[in-house]
């Protein structure tokens, strides 16, 4: 059995060599399974360190997986807008804001939506009809509409 000085804890011979090792890593609740991870594991504090050729095919699975998760959100995202009957332009106005081709971005998968508007497409998503409610109070919330209301008021104070 090979071991060597944890450089973590410092524990002499705390480092102890393995190999053939399985871990499965979870991203946004999708898996996967890396098998056959080769590196030392401290016994006394628990570090890992990976082999150098396994530590970069962990780091990659992890990528992908990011960019999985990424593309699976994408999809989610467009499945819905479709079943609400808008375009990306129109959800863009409506839900995100943002520039004209940031729901595109999402859908591709290219950028992970916010959090609040993957939770606010998944409400939609089980609550359609919110959609009416969800215009109505998007534009109460124009803040040009307010700014435009409290000029005029001030403009009809000064003249009284
Ligand atoms: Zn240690």
């Amino acid at each position: 059995m090979s071991t060597q000085q944890c450089f973590s804890c410092g524990a002499a011979e705390g480092m102890v060599h393995f190999d053939g090792r399985g871990e499965t890593v979870s991203v946004k609740g999708m898996e996967r399974r890396i098998d056959n991870l080769s590196g030392w594991e401290c016994q006394k504090c628990g570090e890992v360190e990976l082999d150098e050729m396994c530590g970069q095919r962990y780091s990659d699975a992890c990528d992908e997986l990011v960019i999985a998760s990424r593309k699976m959100v994408g999809n989610e995202m467009r499945r819905i807008r479709r079943k609400l009957h808008l375009t990306q332009k129109e959800t863009v106005q409506l839900l995100s804001g943002g520039g004209h081709n940031a729901f595109s971005r999402y859908e591709r998968g290219e950028i992970l939506p916010p959090k609040a508007l993957i939770l606010l497409m998944r409400l939609l998503d089980r609550y359609p009809y919110l959609l009416t409610d969800a215009k109505t109070l998007g534009e109460g919330a124009d803040l040009r509409g307010f700014e435009h209301i409290v000029h005029k008021e001030h403009e009809s104070l000064s003249v009284s």
